[in-house]
């Protein structure tokens, strides 16, 4: 095994899903990096188990890039691997393992990288950024992106590792997403009146929904997109108890998807309007018990990825990366998160974007090597 793929394995024996702690990882990490003279901070989640982790090299001045990965993975139940997904196997320049696309091959990319980052003259950092949690909705990498945002050592590009094949995403669409929780009276089903029907009150919210999904065809498109417009539905409800007692409980859970260059905080204005038309419904229930009522509770946000604004940064990366157009990716990334702290952030990394999340997940041994390449290139860009 060369040493990236050395890296990569150990990486993936972490089984590091999102449900358990990545803190073995993260101290791994920090033991292979210390040698470098990597500064490390940590960003930890509220019950301690899990963290993300900031790993300087070089002057803590502004400028400079950052490398983002996250340290999660999927889990493997229920998937027909062929063999222990935990041990990496390498098989016809492929290196199979769960994680090994989205998306630890990135984060052996950046060990594999740093002795040569660390031999170079810097003049600006060059920033680790890891973070946990990403694939329950990128709920873990938002403190350590504003302390970034807000440090004075603000970095001029993020590059996300994501799986792009080595390709320049430069968009993606986000999300938000979450439950709506509708608090009924129960009662006798022959006196609909007298109580308040929670199943009948989601109907109605779920029924603005559908007009909203209608109007966001008519709103911002971004042709590269499928579809260009932003999406919003529900896939999910359960409520009632029996078919003759008026429901007292009803839930669903609705996800948003918003275009890139929609204006900011899009997403958050569609709550607002389903929140608004809640309240429409809500003093007629509450008129027949105050305690009837309905929530929105927001699970995860995924900020869209627009495109950089300075044409020079795409330029430089489709160059660094010898492409030729820069991609829009289907999925959410933490992309957005880090522009929202005024970082122009670009999707780059080796993995294959159909494997993700798949049985037998693997990452191509040629392209890792691109990608070392790749971050070695652009930390010659810190050394000016
Ligand atoms: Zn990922």
């Amino acid at each position: 095994m060369t040493d990236v793929t050395d890296l990569l394995a150990r990486i993936i024996a972490f089984r590091n899903i999102s449900a358990g702690s990545n803190l073995p990882m993260l101290d791994w990490i920090e033991e292979v990096a210390r040698p470098y003279g990597m500064t490390a901070r940590r960003f930890p989640d509220p019950t301690g188990q899990k963290a993300s982790l900031l790993l300087t090299l070089g002057p803590e001045v502004p400028g400079g890039v950052l490398f983002s990965g996250h340290t999660d993975v999927v889990p493997c139940e229920g998937q027909a691997w062929s063999a222990d997904p935990w041990t990496a196997r390498v098989e016809n320049g492929r290196l199979i393992g769960r994680g090994s696309s989205d998306m630890q091959g990135f984060l052996a990319c950046c060990l594999a990288a740093l002795p040569a980052l660390a031999a170079k003259k810097l003049t600006r950092p060059i920033h680790f950024a890891f973070s946990y949690d990403e694939e329950v909705g990128c709920t873990g990498v938002w403190d350590m992106a504003k302390w970034i945002g807000a440090s004075g050592m603000k970095p001029r590009l993020a590059v996300i590792g994501e799986p792009t094949e080595m390709h320049v995403a430069n968009a993606h669409k986000g999300g938000l997403i979450g439950w709506c929780k509708v608090k009924g009276v129960p009662g006798h089903s022959s006196q609909p009146d007298k109580y308040v029907n929670a199943v009948m009150i989601a109907a109605e919210v779920i029924a603005e929904i559908n007009r909203i999904r209608d109007d966001m065809r008519d709103g911002p498109h971004y042709a590269a997109a499928t579809p260009p417009w932003s999406t919003i539905q529900v896939n999910q409800i359960r409520g009632g108890l029996h078919g003759n007692i008026v429901a007292e409980d009803c839930e669903f859970f609705w996800e948003m998807r918003i275009t890139p260059g929609s204006p900011p905080d899009s997403d958050l204005a569609v709550l607002e309007r389903m929140k608004a038309f809640a309240r429409t419904l809500e003093p007629a229930m509450k008129r027949i018990s105050p305690e009837a009522g309905i929530e929105f509770i927001v699970q995860a946000r995924i900020p869209p990825l627009n495109p950089v604004s300075d044409p020079a940064i795409l330029r430089e990366m489709l160059d660094l990366t010898g492409t030729q157009q820069p991609l829009t990716k289907s999925g959410g990334t933490e992309a957005g998160i880090f522009t929202l702290q005024g970082i122009p952030a670009l999707v780059i990394g080796p993995g294959d974007n159909s494997q993700p999340h798949q049985p037998d997940e693997y990452v191509e041994i040629a392209m890792l090597e691109r990608c070392i390449a790749f971050l070695d290139r652009l930390g010659d860009s810190c050394t000016a």
